[in-house]
């Protein structure tokens, strides 16, 4: 059984727990850096990522998430999450961890679109997928070695960067578990990987 932890400082947590059970995985939720050891893949949720910055420095997860990230093991951002996984943030002069290679804005469908739903198409997991967005980041840039899984109004709202995974919604507030169980079948592959 996959191993899959979550970030569990602030924000959405206990619905992606939900989700990877779902899913058939054994989920953990990551309060102390000593978690992070034994994990298959991570799931950065969504909340507020000035937030939850300040509490992985207050915790002192920054260095082991970037070792983490370096290890070769998946990662998975969502909304916040992605955020703090890009490379760049439009408008602030340093990211987070800055491993996936993507340019995010934050908040950026606009006041009227505080929070909304809208009807997906995405790439390898199938359509009509209802995602939630709330204060959403969008990808206003990709790096050559990502691939686009899903846009909306022309907007860039899921992307893979090898085993970087980060989309723009909150995908474990509904009960449709597919894009969760896609994370599970990227880090199981590279689990596989990593023992040949
Ligand atoms: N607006 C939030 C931020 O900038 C992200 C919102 C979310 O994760 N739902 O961190």
């Amino acid at each position: 059984m996959m191993k899959i932890g979550v970030l569990g400082l602030q924000g959405a947590v206990r619905e992606h727990v939900r989700s990877i059970e779902a899913c058939n995985a054994e989920a953990v939720v990551v309060k102390r850096v000593e978690q992070l050891e034994g994990l298959d893949g991570l799931i950065m949720p969504g909340g507020e990522s000035t937030t939850m910055r300040r509490l992985i420095d207050r915790y002192g997860f920054f260095g082991p998430l970037k070792e983490f990230a370096e290890s070769g093991k998946p990662m998975f951002g969502t909304c916040a999450g992605l955020i703090l996984l890009a490379r760049q943030i439009v408008g602030y002069d340093e990211p987070h961890l800055g491993v996936m290679d993507v340019i995010v804005e934050r908040n950026s469908f606009g006041r009227q679109k505080e929070s909304f739903e809208a009807d997906l198409n995405i790439a390898h997991v199938g359509d009509h997928f209802n995602a939630v967005f709330i204060r959403a980041p969008h990808i206003v840039e990709a790096g050559e070695d990502v691939e686009i899984l899903a846009k909306h109004n022309d907007r860039i709202v899921l992307a893979r960067h090898g085993r970087f995974l980060g989309c723009s919604f909150h995908p474990e507030l509904t009960d449709d578990h597919r894009l969760t169980a896609y994370f599970i079948e990227m880090v199981k592959e590279s689990k596989e990987k990593a023992v040949i």
